[in-house]
């Protein structure tokens, strides 16, 4: 047939195919955010995802990581069967079993320590999301022995916060993007709080306020920010006290913030050598003092009448001196040591720039005051007229904390606030409910003698917040009572548990050996360890005259076949984020936003396809087979036979209160307290899987001091009673433990650990150089660079290794340096590099740029990985150029005299100090094996049953067919 050139050809061509037959709602998990999102589904199979416009975190917005979960369900890494290791620890040889062995094996593990000595189950997780449910599980079973990750991610920021204004950033708070002028964000924050700070940033440039980046990389956010301030790592504390340095002298200080609001006022005791110098001066009712200048008298410090004064020397009814708080404060940081011109070189900043940001800061503050037309009521019954606020408002995450100096610099970077009288003001830094919490939370940590029973539950939680020495857990002689050490006179204020010491110590026996130990979601034989080859062989490490391993048992899950797997006696396979039950729950790390309490669940959008359960379930269902009396009936029976779901909807923490605060009642009709509802799961389907409460406009600001907020946080059960809460610039707490060091009370530190003590647990902040520079000593010239990570923002840690999506983004990583720098070295592009530290060397590749601290070379955190891990081809740029900092990081500081060692972390907290590594960079050749990266391993073979990733994994091909 001839075809008519002229005829016109119609193309019939479908511009918008029906992708999806039905879309479920529920929460991301592809980084710590937990955004809302819609789940589009054709015959069962996920085809694409959407952020949920209606959820109160993401309003809609989703990042790369949330899109690209579809390739995180159905990546080849996933773990398919429970397996039994059959070859040497470490070797990768398992054995396949069925569920019915794996939960046998581990209850039998388990139950013979719960029946002897429930202190030898280490019960460890990484940034899982049912702490609520994993913290009350170690409590069951009885062990002191757990946490999560925070001890070495950001517990100094938590801590510094909850100790300082019962609150801290991200889940603890948020600017006030509506109003602030004047925004500064401190250190790496890409990865927590990622599409919320994406889209406040959105806001604030469209308004044109500052935004200013501390930070020494140019990198994330800070490349859209309107000023850069490429600091020196670990000096962020300098800074930030330079900047107070400068607010006290020039008198742009809020005091009237102060003096409502802190405990600014209050009385310290100045009486050297007495067992209650530098603690707050009381009544007899325990009400703290100040100095009233309108009676010209000592009088309570909470009474709302009284005009405090908040300098001078005072003298107490027994004749003795005190100052008010303030004045220890003014004192210190208008000391020369603070000033721009004695810290600026330090830093890597000109005085002058230092001097320039302080006088925008007060500028913002004072010259561009919020007034928001809306009466309040503040906590002694005053209203006011509107809501008046100073709009500068900060941000800051583990860039500051992950240091030996943290604690201090964290809570620094809040009396920087306070000074400015930002805190829960317009235009500043606003709480999230249940945040603000009194100064510090009530919770105390168990694990005391007297509180551990073989074969019963412990008499409190894990984890709580100390207040002086007699709430630490140790023995008579001092020794600490937990594996990590936490609340030890090592790490007194340890909040979060001190995860990276526990396989060192578990290892060494010190302070005692453990029996199991039980991780989830933790990759600790790799990126989420310092020493990782270290770590390597403490965890295959044995005893030479038994042969047994050192760390007997070690149960492991995990949805996804990671460099730790390879390390298990037990691997109890989890689902991925899509195929489950979970609960973003109040009493764990909630959704809240600054106007209203929030929480979510996730529910199960695809079923698994492989023989796995999720993580929750398994858990559950051990504490049944154990006897645990929170989770079984006396006849042995499971009180909770639907498993978590059933555990999320019914179980009561305490009267009233459950894992989730929506839609309780038997109706449903009940928020924050109410009797369990059989239907709450349900309803929060049917409401896109999430509950929220908005406050009223007139309960929004001020919340510390808010009555009508105040009342409705105790009515939701986010707080016990409507007190004020009261900002302590001075932390009576810390000096307890100095007093302790200094030989006063009952429990006081073993001598070795006095002087540190002391010098640390200072009730003020203050700024100390990091302890390896420190420790190295005449060494440090030799190791002159700085050396950390950032996170990209595309990737959350390692979750994005084995999702075929993100790998094109990140597929390697190179170590970044300042083209100045690497020049005078004879470093060019491309160069592979050898990069030393006191504790190890690896050899990496260069890549070179100008938005750097010169000082500084960094690289993406957790992209570079083991041979034959993740479901990567061997030959994987991860696996062949990728490199991990962490073979450089020594989990142990230098022995101090005596010999004892620290772990290399906050004196305070315990926080892992990463960011204190010092190195130096010199250039290599690419050796025989060809350009790789160093160490190698000898790749490991994957489990059976795991599979391999294609050289190309494609997605949807089989739908367009
Ligand atoms: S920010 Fe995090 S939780 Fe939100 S969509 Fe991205 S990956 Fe998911």
């Amino acid at each position: 047939m001839i075809s008519n050139p002229l005829e016109t050809v119609r193309d019939v061509v479908d511009t918008s195919p029906a992708v999806a037959d039905s879309v479920a709602y529920t929460t991301c998990y592809m980084c710590a955010c937990r955004c809302g999102i819609k789940v589009h589904l054709k015959d069962g199979r996920l085809r694409y995802i959407e952020g949920n416009k209606n959820h109160p975190v993401n309003k809609g917005v989703l990042c790369a990581k949330g899109s690209a979960g579809i390739m995180q369900h159905y990546s080849p890494a996933r773990l398919t069967k429970p397996l039994k290791r059959v070859g040497p620890r470490g070797s990768g040889e398992f054995q396949e079993i069925e569920w019915e062995e794996a939960l046998s094996t581990a209850a039998e593990w388990l139950g013979d320590v719960r029946k002897t000595d429930p202190r030898k189950l280490a019960f460890f997780t990484g940034r899982d999301q049912s702490q609520s449910l994993t913290g009350w599980w170690a409590s069951q079973f009885g062990t002191p022995n757990h946490a999560a990750h925070g001890g070495f991610c950001s517990v100094n920021m938590a801590a510094a916060g909850l100790y300082t204004i019962g609150g801290s950033f991200w889940e603890f708070g948020e600017p006030d993007w509506e109003h602030t002028e004047y925004f500064m964000m401190f250190g790496v924050a890409e990865d927590h709080d990622s599409n919320p700070i994406k889209m406040g940033l959105g806001k604030i440039k469209t308004r044109g306020a500052k935004f200013v980046s501390v930070n020494p990389v140019k990198t994330g956010y800070s490349a859209i920010a309107d000023e850069w301030v490429g600091i020196r790592p670990g000096t962020d504390g300098l800074f930030v006290m330079a900047l107070m340095h400068e607010l006290l002298k020039a008198r742009r200080v809020d005091l009237d913030y102060l003096v409502r609001y802190t405990n600014a006022p209050w009385l310290v005791i100045q009486d050297p050598g007495a067992a209650d110098h530098g603690l707050f001066a009381r009544d007899a009712d325990g009400n703290p003092l100040c100095f009233d200048k309108k009676a010209g008298t000592l009088a309570n410090a909470m009474a709302a009448d009284v005009v405090p004064a908040l300098v001078g020397d005072h003298t107490l009814a027994d004749g003795r001196s005190a100052v008010p708080a303030f004045q220890l404060l003014h004192d210190r940081y208008t000391a020369d040591a603070y000033a721009p011109d004695a810290v600026a070189e330090r830093c890597g900043l000109e005085a002058d720039r230092i001097r320039r940001i302080a006088a925008e800061l007060a500028h913002a503050a004072f010259e561009k005051e919020v007034v928001i037309d809306q009466p309040w009521t503040d906590w002694a019954g005053r209203r006011h007229e509107k809501m008046i606020g100073r709009p500068v408002a900060m941000h800051a995450m583990r860039g500051i904390s992950a240091h030996s100096n943290g604690f201090h610099t964290c809570r620094a970077l809040h009396l920087l606030q306070l000074l400015l009288g930002s805190i829960d003001a317009p235009g500043g830094f606003r709480y999230k409910p249940p945040f603000p919490r009194p100064v510090p939370p009530p919770l105390k940590p168990a694990g005391k003698a007297d509180q551990i029973t073989p074969g019963k539950p412990m008499g409190g939680p894990p984890l709580g917040f100390p207040t002086s020495p007699a709430d630490l857990l140790v023995e008579e002689d001092g020794t600490p009572r937990r594996i990590d050490k936490a609340y030890s006179w090592d790490a007194p204020v340890a909040a979060h548990g001190l995860m990276h010491m526990v396989i060192q110590n578990a290892w060494a026996a010190d302070p005692y050996p453990i029996d199991v130990l039980f991780m989830y979601m933790a990759n600790m034989s790799w990126n989420s360890t310092m020493n990782s080859s270290g770590t390597m062989k403490m965890l295959t490490d044995t005893d030479p005259e038994t042969g047994a391993y050192k760390i007997p048992k070690l149960i492991y899950s995990d949805a996804y076949a990671s460099e730790m797997v390879a390390y298990a006696d037990l691997v109890l396979p989890d689902t991925t984020y899509l195929e489950r039950w979970d609960c973003i729950s109040l009493l764990d790390r909630p959704i809240c936003d600054a106007d209203g309490a929030a929480d979510s669940i996730r529910q199960p959008v695809v079923k698994p396809d492989r023989d796995v359960r999720p993580f929750q379930d398994v858990l559950i269902e051990i504490g049944v087979r154990l006897g645990l009396p929170g989770l079984s009936n006396d006849d042995g029976s499971p009180k909770y036979p639907g498993g978590y779901p059933d555990y999320l909807a019914n179980h009561e923490r305490a009267p009233g209160v459950g894992p989730l605060a929506g839609y309780r009642g038997a109706d449903g009709s009940k928020e924050g307290k109410g009797e369990p509802n059989p239907d709450q799961l349900q309803r929060y389907i049917d409401n896109q899987c999430f509950w929220r409460h908005e406050f009223a406009p007139s309960e929004r600001y001020f919340k510390h001091a808010n009555k009508e907020y105040l009342e409705k946080a105790v009515a939701l059960g986010l707080i016990g009673a409507a007190n004020p809460i009261i900002h302590q610039i001075y932390s009576e707490p810390l000096q307890t433990f100095r007093l302790a060091a200094e030989g006063h009370g009952d429990v006081v530190p073993p001598e070795h650990h006095r002087e540190r003590v002391r010098t640390y647990f200072d009730p003020l902040p203050f700024w100390y150089a990091p302890f390896e520079g420190e420790m190295l000593g005449e060494e440090l010239d030799s190791f002159p660079m700085h050396a950390i990570t950032q996170r990209p923002a595309a990737m959350y840690h390692s979750w994005g290794s084995m999702n075929a999506w993100l790998r094109q983004i990140h597929g390697l990583n190179k170590l970044y340096m300042s083209r100045q720098r690497a020049t005078e070295l004879g470093i060019g592009e491309d160069d592979w590099v050898h990069v030393t530290s006191h504790h190890g060397r690896i050899k990496a590749q260069v890549q070179l740029m100008e938005g750097v601290n010169p000082d500084t070379v960094w690289t993406w955190n957790a992209i570079g990985k083991r041979k034959g891990t993740w479901g990567l081809d061997p030959k994987a740029p991860e696996a062949t150029r990728g490199f991990l900092l962490n073979h450089l990081i020594s989990e142990l500081l230098p022995p101090k005299g005596g010999g004892y060692r620290y772990a290399n972390a906050d004196p305070v907290t315990g926080q892992a100090a990463w960011y204190d590594l010092r190195v130096r960079i010199e250039r290599a050749e690419a050796d025989s094996l060809g350009a790789e990266a160093e160490p190698r391993f000898d790749p490991l073979p994957g489990p059976p049953g795991g599979r391999r990733g294609p050289g190309l994994l494609r997605y949807g091909k089989e739908a367009a067919e």
